[in-house]
This record gives C-alpha cells, sequence and structure tokens, in this order.
C-alpha cells in the first residue's frame, strides 16, 4: 500500500504543494528519495532513519522508496523531513489516522527532536489557502506564525508527540491566536530631541519618513549623516498587520532565524564592499538581497560614493517598480522590494568643500570626476538633496532636549500625514506619494492657484525635466499632508524647491 503525506516549499516567494508517497517494495533493505532531490534533501534520509529508530521503530529490510511531486521543482529544504517520516510511519501502520487534511513541516534531529524551519509563515499561509485543515510544526516556529487565523496549527516538539497522539495517547495542543499589535519599539535609534539643530535635515527625514521619499544627505565627514539616517527609524510609523507579515515572510525565507513576527520597519545598512548578490539578491539558493531585507523600511547607503557601480544601477528597476526579479538558467523570482532609499556621502574627496572649518583641497578637476562617482540613474530618483553642516560647538549650548521636538512628537505628525494620504491614495493601491505615477499626480494632486504659477515660473526658470517637475510636485504635496492639508499651496510649493539638487552642487 502507498502511503501518503502533504508537505509545502517555496520557490522565490510563490507556494508549492508537495506530495510525499512512500511504498516499500523486496529489494536490498534501503531509502531511496526521488523527484529531483538536491544533495541537501539526500541528506535527510540518514535523519530520517535514526529519528525513526530512536522513537523505537523497527525499521522494515526491505527497499522503501519516496516519491516528492511535483517532480519538475528542485527540492532543497530539509522543511519535509517531517512529511517523509510520518508517510513511512503509515506505510508501516504505525499511524492509523487519516492525514489527508494535515500539512506537515520541520526538520528532524537523529533523535527526533523537530528544529525550526524556514519560511514557516508563508508556508502556513500557503498551506490554508491550498485548503488544509491542519499544520504540524516545530514549536520553536510557533510565535512566529501565531497571527495567523483560520486554519488550526499544532506546534510539536518531537516527532514521539504526533506518533503518541496518533495512538489515542495525549492530544496535541492548539497554538493560541495571537492579534497583531503595532510595535513602536524603536531598538537603538537616536531620539531626534537629542541630536542639537540639523533642523533642516530633521525636516527632510520627516518628509521623507511622511511620504516615502529617497534622501540624499551631503557633508563633512563627521557632521552626523549616519546619525541623522538612523534616527529615522524613530520616527516611522509602525507596520500594519498585512505589511508586517511581508516583512516577516521575506526575513523567515532568507537565511535569517527568526523567532517573532516582525513588527518594525527595517532599516538596513549595507558596508559599501557588500557584493552585488548581497545588495540585489540571487546567489545558489536564490536569497532576497539587502534590497528586499529593507522592504517597507529604509535602504541606507552610507558612503553612497564607494558603492559598486553595477550595483547602484541595479537599483534603478526596484526603486521603480518596488520589486526585483532575479533571473536565473533555472527560472526567474521576483521578490518585494518597496524600500526609502537614504544615501549620504561626502561634498568632495577630501570632504571639505563648501565648509567653513576646514579649507577644500580638491581642483576642480578632481571636483568633476568624484562627482561622476554618484550614479546618474540614482540621481534622478532622489526626491530629496539635503547639505548637514556640522554643528556649530560655540552653539550647541543654546539648544536643550526642551527645545526640540522629540521623535514621538515628528512620529505623531508624520503618521497623520501618512493617514491623510491613505484616504486619497487607497482607491488606486498606493500608500505614500512618493508611489505616485505622473499620470496619477495629475488626477489626484490639485495646487493652489498661486502655487501652479509658481510651478509654472519654477519650471521655466530651473529648466525642470518632466521627472524633476513631477517630483516636485510629490514632495510639496507630502509638506501639504504634514501640514494636515490636501492641497498643494505656494508655502508649500515652495519649501519643496528647497530640496532640489541644483541648490546642492
Ligand atoms: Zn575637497
Amino acid at each position: 500500500m502507498i502511503a501518503r503525506t502533504y508537505t509545502a516549499t517555496t520557490h522565490g516567494l510563490e507556494p508549492v504543494k508537495i506530495e510525499v508517497e512512500v511504498d516499500s517494495n523486496r529489494g536490498t533493505p534501503t531509502l531511496v528519495l526521488i523527484g529531483l532531490a538536491t544533495k541537501a534533501v539526500e541528506e535527510s534520509k540518514e535523519r530520517i532513519t535514526s529519528a525513526l529508530i530512536n522513537c523505537g521503530i523497527r525499521i522494515r529490510s526491505r527497499r522503501t522508496i519516496v516519491n516528492l511531486a511535483p517532480a519538475d521543482i528542485r527540492k532543497s529544504s530539509p522543511t519535509f523531513e517531517l512529511a517523509i517520516a510520518i508517510g513511512m510511519l503509515k506505510m508501516y501502520k504505525e499511524i492509523n489516522i487519516n492525514t489527508d487534511d494535515t500539512i506537515f513541516f520541520g526538520e528532524l534531529s537523529l533523535s527526533g527532536e523537530l528544529k525550526s524551519i524556514r519560511g514557516a509563515l508563508p508556508l502556513v499561509i500557503a498551506a490554508r489557502q491550498m485548503g488544509f485543515k491542519k499544520v504540524i510544526l516545530p514549536a520553536a516556529n510557533k510565535k512566529e506564525v501565531a497571527i495567523i487565523s483560520g486554519i488550526t496549527i499544532y506546534p510539536i516538539k518531537h516527532l514521539q508527540d504526533y506518533l503518541i497522539f496518533s495512538k489515542g495517547g495525549k492530544p496535541l495542543v492548539k497554538l493560541a491566536n495571537k492579534k497583531f499589535k503595532p510595535n513602536h519599539l524603536i531598538g537603538d535609534s537616536t531620539d531626534f530631541k537629542d541630536i542639537y539643530g540639523q533642523e533642516n535635515v530633521k525636516r527632510a527625514l520627516t518628509i521623507s519618513a511622511a511620504g516615502g521619499h529617497n534622501v540624499l544627505l551631503i557633508g563633512p565627514p563627521g557632521a552626523g549623516k549616519s546619525l541623522l539616517a538612523k534616527a529615522i527609524s524613530s520616527i516611522l510609523p509602525p507596520l500594519t498587520e498585512q505589511e508586517a507579515i511581508e516583512v516577516t515572510t521575506i526575513y523567515s525565507i532568507s537565511h535569517n532565524k527568526i523567532t517573532d513576527l516582525i513588527s518594525c520597519r527595517p532599516f538596513r545598512a549595507p558596508h559599501h564592499t557588500t557584493s552585488y548578490v548581497g545588495l540585489i539578491g540571487g546567489g545558489r539558493y536564490l536569497k532576497p538581497g539587502e534590497i528586499s531585507l529593507a522592504h517597507r523600511g529604509i535602504l541606507f547607503l552610507d558612503e553612497f560614493t564607494e558603492f559598486d557601480r553595477h550595483s547602484l544601477e541595479t537599483l534603478r528597476q526596484p526603486l521603480e517598480d518596488r520589486t526585483i526579479t532575479i533571473i536565473r538558467a533555472r527560472g526567474s523570482v521576483t521578490y518585494p522590494a518597496a524600500f526609502s532609499l537614504i544615501v549620504a556621502a561626502n561634498p568632495c574627496q577630501c570632504g571639505w568643500q563648501g565648509s567653513l572649518q576646514k579649507i577644500c583641497r580638491c581642483s576642480k578637476f578632481d571636483l568633476n570626476r568624484y562627482q561622476k562617482k554618484f550614479s546618474g540613474p540614482i540621481l534622478d530618483r532622489i526626491d530629496l538633496f539635503v547639505r548637514v553642516k556640522p554643528v556649530n560647538l560655540k552653539k550647541i549650548s543654546d539648544f536643550t532636549s526642551n527645545n526640540q521636538s522629540s521623535s514621538a512628537q515628528i512620529r505623531n505628525q508624520v503618521s497623520l500625514a501618512r493617514n491623510i494620504q491613505i484616504e486619497y491614495l487607497a482607491k488606486i493601491n498606493c500608500t505614500t506619494n512618493s508611489e505616485l505615477t505622473a499620470k496619477q499626480v495629475q488626477q489626484k494632486l490639485k495646487l493652489s492657484p498661486a502655487a501652479t504659477q509658481l510651478l509654472m515660473k519654477a519650471s521655466i526658470n530651473l529648466n525642470l525635466t518632466a521627472r524633476g517637475y513631477f517630483r516636485l510636485i510629490k514632495v510639496a504635496q507630502t509638506i501639504a499632508n504634514l501640514n494636515q492639508k490636501t492641497r498643494i499651496s505656494k508655502l508649500h510649493l515652495a519649501e519643496a524647491l528647497q530640496y532640489r539638487q541644483d541648490n546642492l552642487f
């Protein structure tokens, strides 16, 4: 008799249902795995056999064949081990209950203990979509999936637990469903009120947080560019439930071990020596890169001019489409990559161009060469250009924590501005102004007559490109939203004009 159990895997983020068939016949006693199993899955044979023996099961001296279907999907994860072990137990008639409405996930240790798996969250969501009623998975993954309702989840620690239950022994304990709680925990980012001065930078970061705009910070070494960029985490609104699931899914399928649902917006700051695959994604196991790990959060590139040119130019697609498609010989995968980009750089090679503290030693030729290092296509997608000046030490005594807005206050402002956007953007499936296309800007955003006049004047005087023109309107719209308005006034537009590139170089 052929025994059958179910499990699943992910190809990129796409779930694939896997049917495990177990049969045995006369022949040399061995365990054979078929169905495009990779070396990693081949090793599972030893673990499964050992786990079964350690659970007191006698391995029959017959040839056992395990087929993983569909056979055209490469199986490279040890997540199937529990389903295979249960299939063998069914074939041995050690388990006699119907498991057709149950899906099994888990990697086995030699003793039969279950180890946590990658991708638990997307796999459980997929199992529910596939119509399964019950999920059996390792107890170590339970916090990550507790938010999922509509399917009964049984976390178990040991293969023996299921064996005992199936024989009418101790029943399995259902996982209690947990309600999603938006999280304001900010980690180790600095509070805005503890950063002295820098009002123009703080304002630009507030606009970025409110409208999802990309920022370039330019300033001499030690001016506090990275400190300021990192502080943006403290003013971002918390993730919604849907966003938290999206972010956790990416971390769950990558090699990062996660223990709980991720409810804070990610802040990723890859070093400029990070490889192309590390930044963009791909590699042998098609891992998501930093740009996907920054999904729904911030990607911060410090020392922007030092990054590999090819990697930077590839950022063009995710910055436009908010996804990245990685093409490989065996097919392509698409990962989400909807991040806000913050980049920081020195103004010139020596770092002191335009500074009052030190004299810039760069020649005109040096300056030209340095500015060429800024990737054109990326600069073209920056919404806010900001100069970061070192704070005058003599003036520090003028500042006290009391006269500066705290991150909590600014976060409140940002959340209000985002709520206004959600109202007029919900219908077109956008959440922030930065996502609007040129056509949507024309349809959705309104300017006062005085603002329209200023816009006309600016586009002639500044020789605005089409992209620059629409970017200006989007930034002005976010400024209006921060003032609790939906229509752009002349003042909003005038402020947006301050963050243009030509004010910088
Ligand atoms: Zn210089």
